[in-house]
Parts: C-alpha cells; structure tokens; sequence
C-alpha cells in the first residue's frame, strides 16, 4: 500500500490470476499475451501460495523462484503492459497467512480463506472443493451445525483483518460457492446479515480492499459475484474500496464479466475503483466499458 494518486483514465486491471505454477492452465507469458491484446492497463499474478501441508493445488515452495523470474522476464518482455508480482495467500490461523510471504516483497497479495478447520486424522477441511465435500465437512467438524461452520469462515476472515491483513480481500463470501439454492443455509437470515456486517465493520476499519471476483459467476456455480450485491452495499456504504477482479485460472478469463460488475457497482454508488499502477495503490474513476 503506498500514496494515493487521483487518475481518470478507467481501462481494465486484474490482479487475481492463477497460473501451470498453481492449478492454473496457462503460462505466465501466456497471460500477459492475452492482456496486451486485451489492451489492459495492469495485471498482477496471485497463484495460490505454497502451504506448509500436501496439496495438489498450490504452488510448490521450490517453484516460487521460477514463478517470480517468469513474471520478470514477462514484465522486462512487455513493457507496455503494468505487470505485477503477487500470490494468493490462504489464511490458516496459527499456519500460514499474508505476513509469511513478507521478505518476497510482492506487490500485491490477496488474502483468502478456502481451509476452516481439521478433520480428526488433521487434515484441512478445505470448503471450496465440491458440494459433497462441503458436506462431509460440515458433518465431521462441524456436527452438523451450519452456523457453527459458517461463523467459522468469516471469523478467520476477521482474524486475517484484523492480524495478518492482505493487501485484497479475496472472494469475501466464498462460503457461499457451493450454496446454490439454499442448500446448506439463507443468505437472507439475520444470523447470516450479522456475521457480514460484523466482518464488514472490521473491514472498515482496516487498509483492505475488498475485490469484486467474478469467477464463481462464470463458473454458473454461484448467481451473484464475490461479494452478493447487498454486501457490496454495506462495503459502499462504509467507504470499502472494490477492485475487479476475475480469480482467471486461463488466459481466456481474463475480464470475465467486468463490464457487469462496473455496471453493478455504478448502480450501487461506487464512482472509483483501485488499481494497483506505477507500483502504488491509486483511485481510478469508474467507467461502464472499461
Ligand atoms: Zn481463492
Ligand atoms: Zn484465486
């Protein structure tokens, strides 16, 4: 996070990108390709960071080198296009989160909860992966209980605000990825709308920008954006900077819906976004077509 510079030319910026390094499909080269083509003023990557456990979907620690070399060599390549460092870090409490990736020196990090909690054997309860897996969780770390585990989703959310804050929030309501049609609790309940606004608050009072991710959307797995567009208003009306972003995992997903999500947020009050340019945080004035 560094000074603010007020700017008024709106093209698109997406700093939420996966890569081969991850369980993306495509190169980093791959991406800023498509960028350039796309004439968007700035990307920044953000595979999902290495975790201290086996997982098939993160980085390895041994590749992050190779990871950040080809994201120099992309940006000495292409100086036409604002290419930026980053990772998508997961916050486990007490295991890994934003602050452990510090001495890289990355540009940008998204801070994400996909792991709430342990099975009995200690693996990760990870809630993001398929809907029977949501399930089998809910029922052996959680009993059942789906307040329990969804109050335990947004409270690493505040944890991570709070202890170890990212420069972007990602995918602030993920928990409700596997959720279509109500299936494991209401978005419209008043348990639920407090969690939110209790997280939103604490929000609020931190240096976080809350990105609009679009990729659940496109998936056809979720009807609204990352976040709902209620929560996008309490974000709005506590003055919660947005940024758009596509959580890309190909090359071909780069502003996924990004015309939608400007028109959502112009409609509920949003006249700026950020933008991570010239290697600072800055205002861009929203426009609908980029
Ligand atoms: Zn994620
Ligand atoms: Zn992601």
């Amino acid at each position: 996070m560094a000074i603010e510079i007020a700017c008024t030319v709106m093209n698109w910026t997406n700093y939420h990108m996966h890569t081969f390094y991850c369980d993306g499909k495509c190169t980093v080269e791959e991406h800023a390709r498509q960028a350039i083509e796309n004439q968007m003023l700035a990307i920044g990557f953000s595979s999902h960071a290495p975790v201290p456990f086996q997982s098939d979907w993160h980085m390895k620690q041994e590749d992050l080198k190779a990871y950040l070399q080809d994201i120099k060599h992309a940006k000495e390549a292409h100086p036409q296009l604002q290419i930026y460092t980053g990772l998508e870090v997961d916050f486990i409490p007490d295991v890994i989160g934003p602050g452990d990736f510090e001495a890289y020196k990355l540009d940008v990090i998204v801070g994400s909860v996909h792991y709430i909690g342990q099975y009995a054997d200690g693996e990760y309860f990870c809630m993001d992966f398929t809907a029977e897996e949501l399930a089998r969780g809910l029922r052996e770390v959680y009993a059942d209980d789906v307040q329990a585990m969804v109050r335990a989703y947004y409270e690493r959310v505040q944890m991570m605000v709070k202890y170890d804050p990212p420069d972007i929030i990602g995918h602030l309501d993920l928990i409700k990825k596997l959720n279509k049609g109500n299936r494991f609790f209401d978005e419209t309940q008043a348990w639920y709308k407090e969690i939110v606004a209790e997280t939103i608050e604490l929000i609020s009072n931190s240096s976080c920008i809350v990105e609009v991710n679009t990729r659940g959307f496109y998936q056809g797995k979720t009807t609204e954006f990352y976040p709902s567009k209620w929560i996008l208003e309490l974000c709005f009306a506590k003055n919660i900077p947005v940024t758009i972003s596509s959580d890309a995992h190909h090359f071909s997903e780069l502003e996924n819906n990004f015309e939608e999500v400007a028109v959502l947020l112009l409609n509920i009050g949003y006249k700026e976004v950020k933008a991570y340019l010239n290697d600072a945080w800055t205002s861009m004035r929203l426009l609908s077509n980029g």
